[in-house]
């Protein structure tokens, strides 16, 4: 929309209904784009209507992960966003040819971003998840801006060094006065296929680390809104698009997302 104002955000707007939370990691790996995929999928099949946007710019999987391979379509000057699951979805991978990489620069991103947020049509949404890169980047900054009224939940494995930096990850909220609606614990100890033992592959007590410092850091209280299982079908059904939440909603992680997708 070269030339022309920017529209307004309309999340942003005073009154705005939509609820808006930014997924956040210190790193990648963590399972940040999983979480994201699979609450909004659930929070889908609950009845709400949820929208997903892949801010994570250079390591776009939200598509994949909730079986999104439709593209984009403009209607008017609008872009109509392709759903999957029940939940409508935006990547900057619809945009890029391939699989080409993605080379911007922070206000190149910050412009993309703009866009996803104003020039797509999200109709009337409950709630609308923004899959954050991992680490302090540009875009958390971007997002601070473009929706100020975002919450950010953080996503961490247990281990302790991970911890570490997903709490620097999350304290840059307490520079953009958003609040931290809570740390989700991901790849919590595998249960044991042959005994009931839980195996505790990345160590205990990440996400509670997590919610203490940013406890003390933001003066607001952090929950810990729930621990993930390492869990197989997780992984396939990210592989597949299937999110586990819809596939196998009991299962061990099945069940601790749905039950963290009701305290959204
Ligand atoms: P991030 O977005 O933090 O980079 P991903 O969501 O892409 O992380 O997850 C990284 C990999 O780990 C993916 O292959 C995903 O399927 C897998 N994974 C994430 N969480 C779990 C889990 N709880 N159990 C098993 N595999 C998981």
């Amino acid at each position: 929309r070269g030339g022309q104002t920017e529209r307004e955000v309309p999340f942003a707007k005073p009154g705005s209904l939509t609820r808006v939370y930014a997924v956040a990691s210190g790193k990648g790996g963590v399972g940040k784009s999983s979480v994201t995929v699979n609450l909004a999928a659930a929070m889908a099949a609950d009845g709400l209507k949820v929208g997903v946007v892949d801010a994570d710019i250079y390591g776009h999987s939200v598509p994949r992960m909730l079986g999104a391979d439709g593209r984009p379509t403009q209607v008017e000057n609008m872009i109509m966003p392709p759903s999957a699951n029940g939940v409508k979805v935006i990547s900057i991978g619809m945009f890029t040819p391939g699989n080409a990489p993605v080379v911007w620069r922070g206000p190149m991103l910050h412009r993309a971003l703009q866009q996803f947020l104003a020039d797509v049509f999200w109709g009337d949404l409950d709630v609308l998840l923004l899959d954050l890169p991992p680490g302090t980047g540009d875009i958390a900054i971007s997002v601070a801006q473009l929706v100020p009224n975002a919450e950010i939940l953080v996503v961490t494995t247990p281990q302790q060094a991970a911890a570490e930096v997903a709490e620097r990850a999350g304290s840059i909220a307490v520079q953009t006065h958003q609040k931290i609606v809570g740390v989700v614990e991901n790849m919590s100890g595998l249960p044991c296929p042959h005994c009931d033992e839980m195996v505790d592959v990345f160590g205990t007590g990440g996400g509670q680390k997590v919610a203490e410092g940013l406890t003390r850091t933001t003066g607001a209280t952090v929950p810990v809104l729930g621990s993930i299982p390492i869990d197989v079908r997780l992984r396939e059904g990210g592989d597949e698009g299937k999110p586990v939440v819809l596939t196998d909603p009991d299962s061990p992680a099945g069940s601790a997302l749905r039950a963290i997708a009701g305290k959204l």
